[in-house]
């Protein structure tokens, strides 16, 4: 059964492909908070088949109390955890004044659920090539969304990854409420790849692998999924952090659903 979309325009990151016939797996902490942190968390989950890395540097938190990111101090972790695993790294950006900084670190830029609707910033990475990952926003229409990818797009940047990362509902026993119609439905009716967010969707580390499944069921491209070695002690999102076991056993099961799609996992790096 082939579930890649033929209307599918691949996007590439590197050596990686999103959208193509294999399935990426993005992994990382919520938020980059050491060097040591960020370093066991790269090496745990390229060991299980991560090909890319995620980590926030400068966090927008609902609350202006709580830890805000390293800043530009995480710069040089990003860049030594790079050269040692030679994952592709993408982070969110959250002001355009940081583009250049960021140009050469990451090799994917996250445009936050907070700024799907951030037109400036919208326009201003319109005008580099370096892909983007929008995710949608947890108020924003499927219609909104598409608008702001399709902002990039007519800016000069086609590259660009949708993600699906769960929406504000009614329902309050979980963080978000995981739209999975969206999934399957930006498949059929957009060009764009998707990934999914089930770390954010669920708000919850043992609902993370169901929605990662699922997510792969409905045809997404690939996930991102939050990983932290010691989750009580996470800056940021701990509560749905899977630890490095845990992601493996993700993995592990992940590559039975994928086999049953007749899709591949995209290989690690060497
Ligand atoms: C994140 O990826 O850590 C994050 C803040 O995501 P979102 O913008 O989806 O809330
Ligand atoms: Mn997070």
């Amino acid at each position: 059964m082939e579930i890649t979309n033929p209307h599918t325009k691949p996007v590439r990151v590197g050596s990686l492909e999103f959208g193509g016939p294999s399935f990426a797996v993005i992994a990382g902490p919520c938020s980059i908070e050491s060097l040591e942190q960020c370093s066991q968390t790269a090496d745990a989950v390229k060991k299980s088949g991560a090909v890319m890395l995620r980590g926030g540097m400068f966090k927008l938190r609902t609350n202006p109390e709580t830890f805000q990111g390293m800043g530009s101090d995480a710069f040089s972790i990003v860049r030594e955890v790079k050269a040692k695993t030679g994952l592709p790294f993408v982070s969110e950006i959250t002001d355009p004044r940081q583009i250049s900084d960021f140009i050469g670190l990451v090799d994917m830029f996250q445009v936050g659920s907070r700024n799907m609707h951030n037109y400036a910033l919208l326009k201003e990475l319109g005008q580099v090539q370096t892909p983007v990952m929008l995710k949608r926003g947890f108020s924003g229409l499927i219609s909104e969304w598409l608008h702001s990818a399709e902002y990039l797009v007519k800016h000069g940047n086609p590259n660009v990854v949708l993600c699906e990362r769960g929406i504000r509902t009614f329902e309050t026993a979980t963080r978000n409420t995981f739209d999975l119609n969206a999934i399957a439905f930006v498949k059929q009716n957009s060009h764009f790849p998707v990934i999914a967010d089930p770390s954010h969707a669920t708000g919850a580390t043992s609902l993370v692998t169901p929605m990662a499944l699922a997510a792969a069921a409905a045809g997404a491209d690939g996930l991102i999924i939050e990983v932290h070695p010691n989750p009580a002690v996470a800056l940021s999102d701990g509560f749905q952090a899977l630890t490095p076991d845990l992601f493996e056993s993700l993995m592990n099961r992940l590559e039975r659903v994928l086999k049953a799609l007749d899709r591949p996992l995209a290989k690690p790096l060497t």
